[in-house]
């Protein structure tokens, strides 16, 4: 089987979607390797690495992709690379499922597209889980990019000069990428405090040292997939009352609350905004889907009312080195069992691991939900 990788082409995507160490282990599995040249370089994987451990380069898309069986990418195909795909080819790549306008095109060219998202979150999945892999990245960064603007100390310092106070660090959404920005902020000191509308996820705070804000909820805010579900009204204004009371106290707010397929809920408003002491910092790590805060701007740091909003859209891609070998390794745990003896891929639709993250296959869109209604994206 020949696998080709091309280089990312979106704005500020810096990394790539194999390493030489999964090179290698492609290579043991009886594939053969074609990179686009260059490819791994802003994700300081120089063309040698991956030629030492036996793949070979071609210049550009169209020639790296020509005579390939499966394509490995971060972001999925644009319309300009999908002109350039032979009909049957598979990839896997993440699709951004809930807001690509190609979703149908895909089918349409009839390549098997695999959408790295949507691979369920169950146990034996875990290895291929680039949601987390990727979240887990972004959480910690999150929290570097809070002390870049943050003028303060974040631990409780004694000098000669007198008692420095820690820093009160308030972390939004407390999921994977939630979680290892309390972890991170934590190691570096700071007083977190963290709440989500799931239940569940109070246990985890605490077992990391964070204090829980809960908001009394009538219903359970988690549906059967494990992520939250959209809250009534009331439970919204009640919600808004205690974080207003949290943010003013804050100096650093990280924000990660999602609904998948949904805009982001908001949860920082201009007024608390307002409220918070000057100099303070808001990461909003859900920028991309509207932000949970109305006042934060896509790929850009901006001073409101006297606190800086951080709107990084792609944090990953700024740790691209180890984001990618993550990925990476995520998607050599995703193809492997797909792997036959005679080279070639299985897909095999019994598998619910498979099935859940195939998207298009023989000219068939196989997830219409994800459609507008009507049928096209
Ligand atoms: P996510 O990125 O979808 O959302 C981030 C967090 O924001 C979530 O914890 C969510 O509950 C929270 N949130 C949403 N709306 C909110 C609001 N209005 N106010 C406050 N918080 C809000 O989440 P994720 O990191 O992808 O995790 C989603 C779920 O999947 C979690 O239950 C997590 O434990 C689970 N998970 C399971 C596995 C596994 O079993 N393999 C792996 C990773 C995550």
């Amino acid at each position: 089987m020949l696998i080709a990788v091309p280089a990312e082409t979106q704005s500020y995507e810096k990394r790539v979607a194999i390493t030489p160490e999964t090179v290698k282990k492609f290579k043991a599995a009886g594939c053969e390797i074609v990179l686009e040249k260059g490819a791994g370089e802003a994700a300081n994987y120089p063309d040698a690495a991956y030629i030492e451990q036996g793949a070979r380069l071609a210049d550009g898309f169209a020639t790296t992709c020509a005579e390939a069986d499966l394509i490995l990418k971060v972001r999925s195909l644009n319309a300009d690379e999908l002109t350039h795909v032979k009909k049957g080819v598979t990839v896997a790549s993440l699709v951004n499922p809930f807001g690509n306008p190609l979703l149908q095109a895909y089918a349409d060219a009839g390549i098997s597209c695999f959408c790295m998202e949507m691979v369920p979150r169950i146990s034996r999945a875990q290895s291929m889980d680039v949601l987390s892999s990727q979240a887990n990245i972004a959480g910690y960064k999150s929290v570097l990019l809070a002390m870049e603007h943050y003028q303060c100390f974040f631990p409780m310092l004694m000098t000669a000069a007198g008692t420095v106070q820690p820093a009160k660090v308030l972390v939004m959404g407390a999921g994977v990428a939630g979680l290892q920005a309390i972890a991170t902020a934590r190691r570096m000191g700071a007083n977190v405090e963290a709440f989500d509308v799931r239940a569940a996820a109070k246990e985890q705070v605490e077992s990391l040292g964070a204090k829980f804000v809960e908001v009394a909820a009538d219903a359970d805010a988690e549906d059967a997939g494990g992520y939250a579900k959209e809250m009534d009204d009331d439970y919204k204004r009640r919600q808004g009352e205690l974080i207003a009371e949290h943010a003013a106290k804050s100096d650093i707010i990280i924000t990660t609350a999602l609904i998948p397929g949904r805009p982001a809920p908001v949860l920082i408003t201009e007024d608390m905004l307002k409220a918070m002491k000057p100099g303070s910092v808001l990461v909003d790590m859900a920028v991309e889907m509207g932000g949970n805060c109305p006042l934060s701007e896509a790929d850009s740091v901006v001073v409101k009312h006297g606190v800086t909003l951080v709107g990084i859209t792609n944090i990953p891609a700024l740790m691209a080195t180890d984001a990618s070998s993550l990925y990476a390794r995520n998607l050599f745990n995703f193809i492997t069992p797909m792997l036959q003896e005679d080279g070639s891929l299985e897909i095999d639709r019994e598998d619910e691991v498979i099935d859940a993250a195939l998207l298009c296959s023989d000219g068939e869109f196989l997830k219409p939900q994800l459609l507008p209604k009507g049928g096209q994206s």
